[in-house]
């Protein structure tokens, strides 16, 4: 059985950065430009939120949080109809109206909207937190994480309610979770997260650009070698990949254009896309 009714994709900002920041291996020099999404899984025992997109307050002040050495490309765009309340509005939604918020990983462009929902329950991998906490994960910036002393913070998969499931897919970050959606009818959905941002990552089993690599020691030494957390993440694209040829669930990777517009022209959900 599943609690879950009905799963819409969150269009809430875009981005453009180098392909391989992406797909690790690739060459420098072409520019993707990505969708940032969240996911909103209403169930019946709740309604769930994975990821809460980017802190729109901070594009007021591009400049001081969105350093040309580290955004090349420059902050995410996020129009007045992406703003995530103004997508919850038209689904007819609130913050207030969201019961969890599953953070995946604490990257800005996932968790940089949950000081938006101060009133609801904020799941996060004890890895994960701590990781982003040390200063030493370069995609987290630090003041999105003001919250966290009222966090749930988790250690390792577990259900959320049934037919929603937290999935263990380290690499790209320290404690990242996927998460496996029972749909009331059809196929069941993982959504990857970041785990596989692009189609190409899972079906050439190629691991992202950005690998958590532990915190550096005082001669900047990191722990974990690139050769291990490549394996790690390639584990995380294989697990994926192995739950979803057990039971057919559909693999979504989470920063792909194509894939987002396809999966629009198939959907299952008249409101899905709303
Ligand atoms: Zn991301």
């Amino acid at each position: 059985m599943t609690a879950v009714r009905k799963l819409w994709p969150l269009l809430v900002a875009t981005m453009q950065y180098d392909k391989s920041l992406s797909l690790r291996h690739q060459p420098h020099g072409e520019t993707v430009e990505a969708p940032v999404l969240a996911y909103l899984i209403e169930t019946g025992n709740g309604r769930i939120l994975y990821d809460v997109g980017c802190d729109y307050a901070k594009l007021a002040e591009a400049a001081r949080y969105y350093d040309p050495a580290h955004f090349p490309f420059g902050p995410p765009v996020i129009t007045e109809e992406q703003r995530i309340e103004a997508r919850l509005a038209r689904l007819g939604l609130t913050p207030a109206d969201i019961d969890v918020a599953f953070l995946g990983h604490l990257h800005f462009d996932h968790a940089g909207g949950i000081g938006a929902f101060g009133g609801c329950e904020v799941h996060v991998q004890r890895a994960e937190l701590d990781a982003a906490l040390s200063g030493a994960d370069g995609g987290v910036f630090l003041d999105e994480l003001a919250g966290h002393a009222g966090w749930q913070v988790k250690s390792g998969e577990y259900s959320l309610v049934d037919g929603v499931d937290a999935i263990a897919t380290p690499g790209h970050s320290a404690g990242h979770m996927s998460l496996r959606i029972v749909l009331p009818t059809g196929a069941p959905v993982l959504l990857c997260g970041d785990a596989a941002d692009l189609t190409e990552n899972l079906d050439r089993e190629i691991a992202p650009g950005l690998l958590w690599r532990g915190v550096p020691d005082a001669d900047g030494v990191a722990p974990i070698a690139e050769a291990e957390a490549e394996r790690t993440a390639l584990a995380s694209i294989r697990k994926l990949k192995a739950l979803a040829a057990d039971d057919g669930a559909e693999l979504w990777p989470n920063h792909d254009f194509g894939f987002y517009r396809r999966m629009q022209c198939r959907c299952p959900f008249p409101a899905h896309h709303a």
